[in-house]
């Protein structure tokens, strides 16, 4: 059976504080809170065409923040979802919020209404990191709400930035390896942009805050996807959605719409570039997955050509029995 979340996005009404990179206005400005009424239409739609394709999943309550939304508007949310996952139509409920908009009494309550996954927007793991982009939250506040998720049976998901204001690579690598403490079943990495209307625009324009090149996004992304890779962690979404209203209001930043698909492209060339490291230069054959052919050769085949220029002429073959990521090098 195939997999199909149903995604309802839940704006964030009424948060604390602003984060650096966060235009709030803009957000819930154009976005318009669900009503209850509409999540049952939303629900009631989709389970046929669902049941139809033989498609199974999850209804996704989405926007960073559902716990931190007023509870009875939250507790009418999910009891209009509940029903569906009742009957079958959909296999639990997914919600994704604040680390510091986790407690007891909120588990409790998300269990009644069947949700199964939670996911922390937990973006970075150092502490002066997370005050210098104006997060209200600290990271013993992450660790703590992911224990308790984990512990009352929850499936945890966690998201990073990279990137932010203040970060530097080695924060954000120490930030991975704080996440991979933390046991999630999945992490997305989404490098920092610089929207209008933003802390962070200002800062910007001020010449005080200089957002990653996207050659150093998709590096440091690379190495990431390696490291949640090698502890077991799927990381299930690399850079935002392409979104024509974000690109408009993108100022600067490391921005592509097929980020995932370069620093997967980057995994597979520094692969090739360790198997080939103290080998003479001059004519291989590489071997990788079908799937991750256009990864290398796709996008300038910017990998390739590093390798080129280093001496090494690489000619891309398919093999089957290769899997994700995996290279091989030919005789
Ligand atoms: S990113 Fe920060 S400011 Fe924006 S909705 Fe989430 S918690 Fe609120």
């Amino acid at each position: 059976m195939s997999h199909g979340n149903l995604a309802i996005f839940v704006p964030h009404m009424g948060c604390p504080q602003q984060c650096s990179f966060c235009d709030q206005r803009r957000i819930s400005g154009t976005e318009k809170p669900p009503t209850p009424q509409e999540v049952e239409e939303l629900c009631g739609a989709a389970a046929p065409v669902m049941a139809r394709r033989g498609t199974q999943g999850e209804i996704a309550f989405f926007g960073g923040s559902f716990t931190a939304i007023p509870r009875p508007y939250m507790e009418a949310l999910l009891k209009a979802a509940a029903p569906f996952v009742e009957e079958g139509s959909f296999s639990g409920i997914r919600i994704s919020t604040r680390p510091d908009a986790i407690d007891q009494d909120i588990l409790r309550l998300l269990r009644r209404y069947h949700v199964t996954w939670i996911e922390l927007g937990a973006q970075s793991m150092n502490e002066r990191v997370l005050e210098q982009n104006r997060r209200g939250h600290t990271a013993a506040q992450v660790g703590e709400a992911s224990a308790r998720i984990k512990g009352e049976g929850f499936a945890l998901g966690l998201q990073m930035m990279t990137g932010l204001y203040g970060a530097s690579p080695d924060t954000d690598r120490e930030t991975m390896e704080a996440l991979v403490a933390l046991h999630p079943d999945a992490v997305r990495v989404y490098p920092t942009l610089v929207v209008e209307g933003t802390y962070l625009a200002q800062l910007y324009r001020r010449g005080q805050y200089q957002p990653q090149t996207l050659e150093e996004a998709v590096s440091l992304g690379a190495e990431l996807l390696e490291g949640f890779g090698e502890a077991g962690i799927p990381v299930i979404r690399m850079g935002l959605h392409a979104d024509p209203e974000l690109e408009k209001a993108l100022v600067a930043g490391p921005y592509h719409p097929a980020f995932r698909e370069l620093c997967e492209g980057a995994v597979l060339y520094n692969r090739i570039a360790r198997l080939l490291a103290g080998k003479s230069q001059g004519c291989y054959m590489v071997f990788v997955s079908p799937k991750a052919v256009s990864k290398l050769k796709g996008h300038g085949a910017l990998g390739l050509k590093k390798l080129r220029a280093d001496g090494y002429e690489i000619s891309v073959k398919q093999d089957p029995v290769l899997d994700g990521l995996e290279v091989r090098i030919g005789e």
